[in-house]
């Protein structure tokens, strides 16, 4: 299963829900606690990326606040790697590093620990350490570009992002480093 066939991807895309028009006026809210409730199409999307995955030899996973946090900790802990948290500014407690992005009025920025994927981003063979970053969803894409270049300036190597589910209209997955790979594509 490391394609998805198009039923199987119809179970998950069908089993996040479409809120209108929240946080605000023509937005329409992908709602993925209707995915998690749901074990089916969890199970299927966590084995999916389980098997994806596997070949990467990756020694970290990073997630992005908040959503990231669910998919990237099930998948960090199925491949028995570490996790992760890029997190909202002011929550990480210890020494970070910081990025700002533009929203579409005035900026937000997010955090990392200094030392999230060891001393200088290496593992303990002294290589940079490889790194997946996970979301639920790109949309602009500026959050997970700012959290891309925060595994780069702590010195580790981010080799995918990953996203559940792409709005493409948005061209968010333009301008990474890296690869980008979604699940599901809207
Ligand atoms: P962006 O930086 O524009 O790619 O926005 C991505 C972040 O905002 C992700 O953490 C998403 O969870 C959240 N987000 C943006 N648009 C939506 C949407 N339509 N439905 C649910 N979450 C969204």
């Amino acid at each position: 299963m490391s394609t998805l066939n198009q039923n199987e991807k119809e179970i998950i895309l069908e089993s996040i829900r479409n809120i209108p028009d929240f946080p605000k006026p023509g937005i329409i809210f992908k709602d993925i606690s209707t995915l998690l409730n749901n074990p089916k199409a969890f199970k299927l999307l966590m084995d999916h990326l389980e098997e994806r995955y596997r070949s990467y030899n990756l020694d970290y996973i990073a997630g992005i606040d908040a959503r990231g946090f669910i998919f990237g900790s099930i998948l960090a802990d199925r491949l028995g790697i570490g996790f992760v948290p890029v997190r909202k500014k002011g929550k990480l407690p210890y020494t970070t590093v910081a990025e700002k992005y533009s929203l579409e009025y005035g900026f937000d920025e997010v955090e990392i620990h200094i030392d999230a994927f060891g001393e200088n981003g290496c593992c303990t063979t002294g290589e940079k350490s490889k790194v997946l970053l996970i979301d639920d969803l790109i949309a602009t894409g500026g959050t997970a570009k700012a959290a891309e270049s925060l595994i780069d300036k702590v010195g580790a190597d981010c080799v995918e992002c990953c996203f559940i589910l792409e709005l493409a209209f948005l061209k968010g997955r333009e301008g990474f480093k890296s690869d980008v790979y979604s699940v599901l594509t809207i």
